[in-house]
């Protein structure tokens, strides 16, 4: 249970303010038991979540005072474009002003209504944007994934023998594209082979499909690789994110994670053509002109500092460390979670926790109150609560796993912050079967668990 030193020291702090626990269940009944309704700042603790909530180094301020604000040319664009070529050896590299923006333009240049994507495992944008552009999303994890309990290496893995069961069934002119998503945000953060995505890729390639990577984490995935895949113990992360990207034809990025800003993203293709085209016509529209693409100059010189320095080992070792540090100290509490630990946050298994609590009266969400008003904790759920309603049928959507997920921002908080989380679950623990369910007030009608209203069952 050792904690990985920081490779940094502090320069600036941001104060966060104590309250008690009697103000945080007014708090939080003011805002419908909804944490994304909570003001922030009556939060201490913020593990919602992982995306642009990170620290920048002084590089990357120091950076940002080069911006250039030209409206088309600017010397920070050439710089972005440069550094992503690099790393990532893609033709066409197009910043965007997070990742759904890029999603937003690409599906609907790629899905024809009616048709499916498969995925290892779509985020909640992602499944949505598949959905708006008429398509329909398939889920497609490795069974490993779905099992809390279960050690595994590479828990956010394509099942490639159910991909190729469900090209077969539906024909490979229906699937509009494969989505590889690394690392696998919805199973846990958990990463994807280079094995797996070489294999994803060469079953893609038979049959024509085209493959997306949704490449948020794509520095935590090739950490991961270096660690627990032999052939790469000597590779350094940029060289095996070099081949991870080779096994795509376009990817999607926000780069409010491993590029550690606070609002950005990316949409490449691998090879110049056709929908290269397409894609300049849609930023142009959507996004702003293609050398900033809804970003200042000066995002882009962050954001390209962020690449390379989200790609340090010692950085990488540091924050992977934090993760195994809270996980082992749950592990000691007997508190599940998704195990291994993944990438960018603990998944707590609120179905395990609090089995009395039935999927559609949301433990995830029930444990994301508690751990609120035990110790100003916001987390998230990640289970039936955040899935939407069927579109067809109206009826309530069962997970196959209910989280209460706890991302931890990148260079935020100490060891000591850790402990209070841990603590605080332990706490939570020990009075569970006192935890009731929630129910839905109130609901819009796609991506419902940012804005409902609930209130506690009966
Ligand atoms: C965050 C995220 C997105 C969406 O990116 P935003 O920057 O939040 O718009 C898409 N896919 C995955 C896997 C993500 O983690």
């Amino acid at each position: 249970m050792r904690y990985m030193p920081e490779p940094f020291k502090i320069k600036m702090v941001e104060p966060i303010k104590m309250t008690t626990r009697e103000e945080r269940k007014a708090f939080i009944r003011d805002a419908h038991y909804n944490a994304f309704s909570l003001s922030a700042e009556d939060v201490y603790i913020d593990l919602q979540t992982d995306s642009g909530t990170g620290s920048m180094s002084d590089s990357q301020w120091g950076a940002m005072m080069r911006g250039d604000e030209s409206y088309s040319g600017g010397r920070s664009y050439y710089r972005l474009i440069e550094a992503g070529k690099e790393i990532f050896g893609y033709d066409y590299i197009q910043p965007v002003h997070q990742g759904r923006a890029a999603e937003k333009i690409l599906f609907p240049l790629i899905v024809t209504p009616g048709q499916y994507v498969i995925s290892n495992m779509f985020f909640d944008t992602t499944r949505a944007h598949v959905g708006l552009a008429g398509g329909r999303a398939i889920d497609c994890v490795c069974p490993e994934g779905l099992d809390s309990g279960a050690y595994f290496d590479f828990k956010g893995n394509m099942d490639v023998p159910r991909l190729k069961s469900l090209i077969a069934e539906h024909g490979a002119e229906n699937i509009a594209a494969i989505v590889m998503t690394i690392t696998n945000n919805s199973v846990g953060g958990q990463p994807v082979s280079m094995a797996n995505m070489r294999e994803t890729a060469a079953v893609a390639k038979e049959h024509g499909i085209l493959v997306v990577i949704d490449a948020a984490r794509y520095a935590e995935n090739a950490f991961f690789i270096k660690e627990r895949e032999a052939e790469f113990a000597d590779a350094t992360p940029i060289e095996i994110t070099r081949e991870m990207f080779s096994h795509g034809d376009v990817f999607t990025m926000s780069a409010k994670k491993d590029a550690l800003v606070n609002m950005g993203g990316l949409l490449a293709v691998r090879e110049n053509g056709p929908l290269v085209d397409a894609i300049k016509t849609r930023v142009i529209s959507f996004e702003g002109y293609l050398t900033y693409g809804g970003l200042a100059g000066r995002d882009l010189e962050a954001m390209t500092t962020g690449l390379y320095e989200g790609l340090d080992h010692d950085y990488l070792t540091y924050r992977i460390g934090q993760m195994q540090y809270l996980a082992a100290r749950l592990t000691a509490d007997g508190i599940p979670f998704q195990n291994p630990v993944g990438g960018h946050a603990v998944f707590v298994d609120a179905g395990k926790l609090l089995p009395h609590i039935p999927y559609d009266q949301f433990p995830g969400q029930a444990l994301t109150v508690e751990l609120y008003i035990e110790a100003g904790i916001r987390g998230c759920d990640i289970g039936s609560y955040m899935m939407d309603r069927d579109p067809e049928t109206g009826e309530q959507q069962r997970a196959p796993f209910e989280f209460t997920r706890l991302a931890i921002p990148r260079r935020v908080y100490t060891q000591a912050h850790l402990d209070v989380v841990a603590d605080a679950l332990k706490a939570i623990k020990d009075r569970a079967d006192g935890i009731t369910g929630y129910q839905i007030t109130w609901e819009p009608k796609v991506l419902r668990h940012f804005t409902s209203h609930l209130k506690p069952v009966d």
